[in-house]
């Protein structure tokens, strides 16, 4: 077979003409990060933040000149800005394709039953810890799931899955998820250089996170949880309205300032009409690994007020617990590594429940609702 190289992909991309200049992306200096591993082919194309979504069919007519090259097997061509909008004085090409062509709109996604979307109001309140658990607790418990990782900006779950490596690909030049746990997983840590610099504005997220989505061979799956980006701004609002959820779950700690960014997260959903499933208080009490006292640090069940007054479920409490943070940093998910602790059977309560709901969101839209496990 061909052996693919960077000037193979350079040399091809290098063919594709921006159509309001006429030049070449390659001379124009929009490619980078180009990875090449066994035929598969990633790259970004740094565009100018004000083109937004008009960039996305310049970003196929790259992805397809790539895809044409002989020995390629796959290619993950994704939409990066990090420079601020350029004046062009060109006249237009007259074969210009619309400045404004919309993304395609999200439908589901054939074959998974169930998306759910784990947030948070903000960063390092272990929503990427409690969305691997939750995922490898409803694997183990019998259920087909998914782990995609929405957070572009910084991927984590590559680490906490332990996997590394690039993803294959299937007979339809899709890509095959890497698998870990029992659990089918997707990030953009496995297509990008951890060193690439990548810096995203929302309508190239969403072009990075579409493919992840649709271009990727999920098979059967009862539930794909989603570990989105931190907080609440544009890009998470545009991600809960552009991939289709069944529902959230809002992860927090207790403190107060916590709480207030839980408030802004549910108010993002129910912009959106996307059923917020519960809370979950992460740190939730400090349990002590040597005499297993229990001391309340924050001022705990601050989440479990919030929910009732925002007429949310409470969905469990995990602890600050130097087990959960020391697996979870070994890419072991405690699930797994301690399944006999208490912490695990608090993952898999709350996991248990998830699906539950989820199967509730299901009752009367006559869709396939996801399998429930017994634990
Ligand atoms: P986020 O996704 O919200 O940014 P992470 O899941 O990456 O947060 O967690 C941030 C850090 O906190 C990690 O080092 C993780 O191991 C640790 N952590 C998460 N949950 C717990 C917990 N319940 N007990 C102890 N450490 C935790």
């Amino acid at each position: 077979m061909v052996e693919v190289t960077r000037e193979m992909i350079l040399a091809a991309l290098g063919k594709v003409r921006k159509i309001d200049n006429g030049q070449d992306v390659v001379s124009l200096g929009m490619i980078s990060g180009v990875v090449v591993r066994d035929g598969n082919v990633g790259f970004a194309i740094e565009v100018d933040a004000a083109e937004g979504a008009a960039a996305e069919p310049l970003r196929k007519a790259c992805k397809s000149a790539v895809e044409a090259v002989s020995g390629v097997l796959s290619v993950t061509a994704v939409l990066t800005a990090d420079r601020p909008a350029q004046r062009s004085d060109s006249t237009p090409d007259q074969n210009a394709t619309s400045q404004t062509a919309p993304l395609p709109d999200s439908q589901g996604i054939p074959g998974i039953a169930t998306i759910l979307a784990v947030a948070s109001g903000k960063g390092g309140v272990g929503k990427s810890t409690t969305a691997v658990n939750l995922a490898v607790a409803m694997s183990s418990g019998g259920a087909r799931v998914g782990l995609l990782d929405c957070d572009v900006y910084g991927p984590s779950i590559p680490r906490l899955m332990q996997l590394s490596g690039q993803p294959g690909t299937s007979g339809d030049s899709k890509l095959l998820p890497m698998k870990n746990y029992g659990v089918k997983c997707m990030s953009m840590g496995f297509l990008v250089e951890e060193d690439t610099p990548m810096i995203w504005r929302g309508p190239m997220v969403m072009s990075a996170l579409e493919q992840m989505l649709r271009d990727v061979h999920w098979g059967e799956l009862d539930i794909l949880v989603c570990d989105l980006p931190p907080g609440t701004g544009d890009a998470q609002l545009t991600m809960a309205q552009r991939v289709p959820l069944t529902g959230a779950v809002v992860v927090s700690t207790p403190q107060d300032i916590a709480l207030l960014d839980v408030r802004r997260g549910i108010a993002m959903f129910e912009k959106v009409d996307i059923p917020v499933f519960g809370i979950i208080e992460n740190m939730s009490y400090f349990v002590c690994s040597h005499c297993n006292e229990r001391t309340n640090i924050f001022s705990h069940g601050g989440a479990r007020e919030t929910a009732a007054k925002l007429g949310a479920d409470f969905l469990g409490e995990i602890p600050l617990a130097a087990e959960i943070r020391e697996t979870s940093d070994a890419g072991e998910p405690i699930v797994l590594a301690r399944p006999q602790s208490s912490h695990s059977a608090a993952y898999r309560g709350i996991a248990q429940q998830v699906l539950q709901l989820c199967r509730a969101a299901h009752e009367g839209d006559g869709r396939q609702a996801p399998n429930i496990i017994m634990m």
